[in-house]
């Protein structure tokens, strides 16, 4: 048995709709973030690595190198031969649409890059960005937006200074449907201030205004953050593997069995990482929530407790009734 026994994987979705595997390549863009400029915010994301940010002096190698040296390392580990260009750094809708354009353009120009995955904030989302995005998607390229939540708690972002709140999100989240957009929310465990029931509720929040795809992963301690201080002084206490496998278990039985799981666990590179410790060994997490799920005889979608199924993927197939019911809920 693996994970995708388990969990509706990203990968094995890609497998079911592209016929083969298709990995995300990880791109740099050199954008910059509205929340470390002074235009949404100062200072960044309490857990942010403030060391790595320097919009002016950070230039990227060109798009067209990332993917090739991406291709090269992903076609040697896993065979993939097809790839969705990750624009990953930062927040890859800050900029205007014809410079946005122009760097999609350069990523979709590799034949073997089928389609795009782009991580943004929810207040970074304007209609012109979004429409953008679909005219990709009625191109037959195959689009995500990433949407970085971590918390439905205002005043849990408020904490973190993440420079948005909820409503944000929901507006982003309405203005995607409203162009049957694919939408990955991104959301953390073990955020200062929160528990369990914390993150249970986020999901489930999310689950019922409708999401597609879903990242979590672990609140890291790495240098450079605000957070790090924290932590130092004793003010922050990240979760235990224990807590945090487990905690993850219970969101993956609770959700939707068509929800995809794009990430269920992070890590950072032990050069910057602080704490926790577990968070260097990806695969030890992974194979522990395999582990639980098998031990329960669970899965997900086993304890799901929403009857409203968020959707099905691409070609604005979700159901009329789920529309309508975000838009009375909203
Ligand atoms: S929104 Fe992202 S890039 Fe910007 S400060 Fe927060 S974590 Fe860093």
């Amino acid at each position: 048995m693996t994970l995708a026994d388990y969990v509706n994987t990203f990968g094995q979705d890609m497998v079911a709709r592209h016929g083969e595997r298709v990995h995300k390549i990880a791109i740099d863009a050199g954008f910059s973030c509205p929340n470390r400029d002074g235009s949404k915010g100062h200072g960044g994301c309490t857990f942010c690595n403030n060391a790595s940010f320097s919009p002016n002096g950070r230039k990227p190698p060109p798009i067209a190198n990332q993917i090739a040296a991406g291709k090269q390392v992903i076609r040697k580990r896993t065979g993939a031969r097809k790839y969705l260009a990750y624009f990953q750094a930062y927040t890859n809708t800050y900029a205007d649409i014809g410079h946005l354009r122009a760097q999609y353009d350069q990523a979709l120009d590799d034949p073997d890059v089928i389609g795009l995955s782009i991580g943004t904030r929810p207040d970074c989302v304007p209609p012109a960005v979004l429409d953008l995005l679909a005219d990709y998607r009625d191109q037959g390229y195959e689009i995500w937006l990433e949407l970085g939540l971590q918390s439905i708690f205002d005043t849990t972002l408020e904490r973190v200074n993440r420079g948005h709140s909820l409503i944000e999100y929901e507006q982003a989240i309405r203005d995607a449907q409203a162009r049957h957009l694919n939408t990955c929310t991104h959301l953390i465990v073990g955020l200062p201030g929160e528990t369990e029931d914390h993150v249970i509720q986020s999901l489930d929040h999310v689950l019922m205004l409708g999401v597609q795809g879903l990242k979590l992963h672990p609140l890291h301690v790495v240098k450079g953050t605000r957070l790090a201080n924290d932590w130092r002084r004793g003010e922050y206490q990240p979760l235990s593997y224990e807590q945090y496998v487990h905690t993850v278990v219970d969101l993956i039985e609770r959700t939707p069995p068509d929800i995809i799981y794009h990430r269920i666990t992070a890590t950072a590179s032990r050069d910057i990482l602080l704490a926790p410790d577990w968070c260097a060994h990806k695969w030890k997490v992974i194979n522990g929530i395999e582990s639980v799920l098998r031990c329960r005889h669970t899965r997900q979608g086993s304890h799901c407790v929403s009857g409203l199924s968020p959707s099905t993927v691409l070609e604005g197939s979700r159901p009329d009734d789920r529309r309508q019911f975000v838009a009375r809920t909203l």
